[in-house]
């Protein structure tokens, strides 16, 4: 694994939305930089973008898989400097790009890089601008001479999101499925909770040894942070139904002011798309019944 410190050197990372586990949020790696290649295994290095927000921490992780003929995982937002950084990391050796999804941090520094490169594009779909040159469906395997990548399809954050699954060190590349030291945004439509959690237990099948994620370092417990991620939602989920039953019926604004507290003004907005995710789960449940972002909605 990467370079180790010793564990009284456990920091906090750089805060990111919805901790609520501290144990989420602390690392033994040597703190994230911009820009610059880190190692993080024998076979991967990864690179963050200077895009550091409160959606996507300190920023978004490209990684670099391989060493003879290098994969780039996420090439991050549309940025000169980061695509230069990668370029001169991969030193003329990059053969392929893999998208996670297509949000705006993570697939618009594909063209850039394959302008460069001339790389093979893969994703699961043409969306957000981003043009691939195969579509890559649930199993779909890159096989080199120095390791074998599976993709996972994980629904849930969005439609398209897959996963990378590294055979050789049983590591996960996890997108925004998976956070270090947050919770994962999950917006409407395309956002879909049922299929979220269906997506977390898919993926704790696989037996991980660790998870690389698009934000924050690597996760070095799997099970537990998935174990986590899967009782926190259904925590969530049950308090969401406990309150409508007590009220009857609530607007989605109302729910957040009685479930969240105390919450930061800038984060009721993901608050809000966290609640409507899980009640459009509720009601596809036929527990809930409700009208989009701003009805009403009571338990049925
Ligand atoms: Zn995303």
């Amino acid at each position: 694994m990467s370079p180790r410190r010793a564990p009284q050197q456990l920091r906090r990372s750089k805060s990111v939305p919805f901790v609520t586990d501290a144990r989420a949020t602390f690392t033994t790696e040597p703190p994230l930089v911009h820009d610059k290649a880190q190692t993080v295994s024998p076979l991967v290095r990864r690179i963050t973008a200077a895009n550091p927000s409160h959606m996507t921490g300190f920023g978004t992780n490209t990684y670099l898989v391989g060493n003879d003929e290098v994969l780039v995982i996420d090439p991050g937002p549309e940025d000169a400097a980061h695509t230069k950084a990668i370029l001169k990391a991969a030193k003329g050796r990059i053969r392929w790009i893999m998208c996670t999804h297509t949000h705006p941090d993570h697939s618009p520094g594909v063209p850039a890089l394959k302008a460069e490169t001339g790389a093979e594009v893969m994703a699961w779909s043409n969306r957000g601008g981003l043009r691939t040159d195969r579509r890559l469906r649930d199993g779909d395997q890159l096989v080199t001479d120095e390791f074998i990548i599976t993709a996972v399809h994980t629904p849930g954050h969005a439609g398209n999101h897959l996963c990378f699954f590294l055979e050789n060190e049983r590591m996960l590349f996890s997108g925004d499925h998976i956070m270090q030291g947050s919770t994962v945004v999950i917006t409407p439509p395309d956002g879909d909770m049922g299929a979220y959690l269906e997506s977390l237990a898919k993926v704790r099948a696989l037996e991980l040894t660790s998870i690389a994620p698009a934000h924050g370092y690597v996760i070095t417990d799997p099970n537990a942070v998935i174990d986590w991620y899967t009782s926190h939602r259904l925590e969530r989920e049950a308090q969401l139904h406990g309150l409508l039953l007590e009220m009857g019926s609530a607007r989605i604004a109302q729910l957040v002011e009685a479930a969240y507290v105390p919450l930061d003004p800038i984060l009721i907005p993901m608050a809000k798309r966290s609640v409507h995710s899980h009640l459009r789960k509720l009601a596809d449940e036929g527990k809930v019944e409700g009208n989009g972002a701003r009805g009403v909605w009571s338990v049925v």
